[in-house]
């Protein structure tokens, strides 16, 4: 047995939390879910969840968990040569039968590959015998097209029967992968070829059978779909240490740089009634605290206030804190804070985005800055010190007026309400399936030179602190996010060097990046500019954009 306590943070490798799943192997299939980071980030993933407590919900199925180790242990774990387990049964990853990836962070993907390697399973998808790499939470696979068997693109809780189903009738992972492939939802790479001739991606398929082009698949009722209620409660503390109870799906909004607003498209929405009983439930079963209503915007949720009033006397009782992570202002939310305010956490975030409305129109960002704030003038009264905002700038039509609007907007923000603004001012990255998904990315040295203007518009001697993105990050989200399969050859660069120096993905390396590119004859700048006439992802059909909701109470 491992000394866990030899090394940082043993609770990460622990298991046992309050709530885990513990199976018998003996004739059931064998599932490991993994997560390219850490414990703390990966116990914080929603998606992550579900599907751990839903594919633990079929009776024949033992579905477990492991995460990027930190750096102490995988050294360990190297010099020893020994395998990285799972969590539940400490069980090598290579001796389950399907290894499910979230690859919902592009700067992780090298990290896959070290799980894969500690793990003592082979990287690329052909040299593995009958284990199935399977990846989800991704938006386009491309990149990763050389290591993974199939993807699952979309919702996996809308196909997880079908999944089921094709895993209990077939053994050999030929046959599981060409059932797979003719459903949809389903994306096998190694049965299509892309190509890029004369400017333009080429799709083909290999076997007749698998679909093309591809359809994401989405829950269809959101309201009677799989949530988790045994909620697993860590030992440790975690990034959003919080119970997400998910009250809506999607967004009803069309912001054009928002990726997450296709991907998760169509808009859907849970019952006040199943929600508040998703409350009861969640903490009679963990006896967590701090709860959060989450969607990408909880303000459009069209019964906000009914549900926060069917809760809120529950919560004060139990002493349960209860915040709403992504509102959009208007004067819903004074009205909301004076009824949350008696709960111990509330916390507010608000996305501003651009400062002045011309370029908030391009952005098709819907603002009533009167309202916005008044709004601030009220939390304030109620007590709230502290509130986070978040900024975008890179692009490609703003001018300095939009970057000093910035310190303009925060210098009155801080006149009429007098709050402690933590101020989050992230960069432009254009992503697939987003309607800006074919603008050019900003170089680096406009970048800096953008940021320094915005750094400079900030009051000092104010309370006000900003965080920026770094642009090398962004450019290579940028790369990878709009990447075709050649870049598997830069990920496996990026990869090996990590593990000689034996960093393992510990500290970002733009130097690193930069060198794997080199070495492979690729200029990144290709995929920065996005001139080619369709894209790497464009076999996979675009989502049903965001309809307009039908109120299910
Ligand atoms: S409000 Fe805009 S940015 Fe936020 S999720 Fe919706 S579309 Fe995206």
């Amino acid at each position: 047995m491992t000394d866990f306590k030899l090394f940082q943070k043993p609770q990460r490798y622990i298991g046992n939390e309050w709530n885990v799943i513990k199976k018998h192997h003996s004739g059931k299939i064998k599932i490991c879910i993994c997560y390219p980071s850490s414990y703390e980030v990966g116990m914080s993933n929603l998606g992550l969840r579900i599907i751990y407590s839903l594919l633990n919900d079929y009776g024949d199925v033992v579905c477990e968990r492991a995460f990027f180790p930190g750096v102490d242990y995988a050294r360990f774990l190297k010099q020893k040569r020994k395998k990285l387990t799972s969590l539940e049964t400490k069980t090598a990853l290579d001796e389950f039968e399907i290894l499910g990836f979230n690859f919902n962070y592009e700067l992780n993907f090298p990290n896959f590959l070290h799980i894969l390697h500690l793990g003592g399973v082979p990287l690329r998808a052909e040299a593995r015998k009958n284990l199935i790499v399977m990846g989800g939470g991704i938006v386009n696979p491309e990149p990763l097209a050389n290591f993974v068997d199939l993807f699952c693109l979309g919702e996996f809780e809308e196909v997880a029967d079908k999944f089921i189903d094709i895993l209990r009738r077939f053994k050999i992972k030929e046959d599981r992968l060409r059932a797979l492939s003719e459903i949809d939802g389903f994306y096998v790479p190694k049965f299509y070829s892309s190509s890029l001739i004369n400017n333009k991606y080429i799709f083909d398929k290999i076997y007749p059978y698998a679909k093309l082009p591809l359809k994401k698949v989405y829950v269809r009722n959101l309201d009677e779909s799989f949530y988790p209620l045994k909620w697993l409660v860590p030992h440790t503390s975690i990034v959003h240490d919080r119970v997400q109870v998910e009250i809506a799906r999607g967004c009803p909004n069309k912001c054009t740089f928002c990726q997450a607003q296709a991907q998760y498209s169509p808009y859907r929405e849970r019952k006040v009634s199943t929600l508040t009983d998703m409350v009861r439930k969640i903490f009679e079963f963990s006896g967590y605290e701090n709860f959060s209503f989450l969607s990408l915007s909880a303000s459009d949720y069209s019964h906000i206030e009914s549900l926060v009033d069917e809760v809120i006397d529950y919560s004060r009782v139990r002493k349960i804190g209860l915040s709403l992570p992504s509102l959009r202002v208007d004067d819903i939310v004074g009205r909301l804070y004076k009824k949350l305010i008696p709960l111990k956490k509330t916390s507010l975030t608000l996305a501003v985005e651009a400062a002045l409305p011309a370029l908030r129109n391009e952005l098709n960002k819907r603002l009533d800055i009167g309202k916005f704030f008044e709004a601030a003038k009220i939390i304030h009264s109620l007590g709230i010190k502290h509130i986070k905002i978040y900024f975008m700038f890179g692009f490609p039509q703003e001018d300095d007026e939009d970057l000093i609007g910035i310190g303009q907007f925060l210098r009155r923000l801080r006149q009429e309400a007098k709050l402690i603004l933590n101020v989050s001012i992230n960069i432009f990255v254009p992503k697939p399936f987003s309607s800006w998904e074919a603008v050019p990315m900003q170089e680096e040295s406009i970048l800096n030179a953008k940021r320094k203007i915005i750094l400079e518009s900030i009051p000092r001697n104010e309370p006000i602190k900003p965080s920026f993105s770094y642009p090398q990050k962004s450019i290579l989200e940028a790369v990878i996010s709009r990447g075709d399969r050649r870049l598997s050859s830069v990920i496996y660069r990026v990869y090996s060097k990590e593990a000689e120096l034996g960093e393992y993905g510990e500290n970002f390396s733009w130097d690193i990046w930069d060198e794997a590119f080199k070495e492979e004859g690729i200029d990144y700048r290709f995929y920065l500019e996005a001139k080619t006439e369709n894209f790497p992802w464009s076999f996979i059909a675009s989502q049903p954009r965001a309809e307009a909701c039908e109120s299910v109470n």
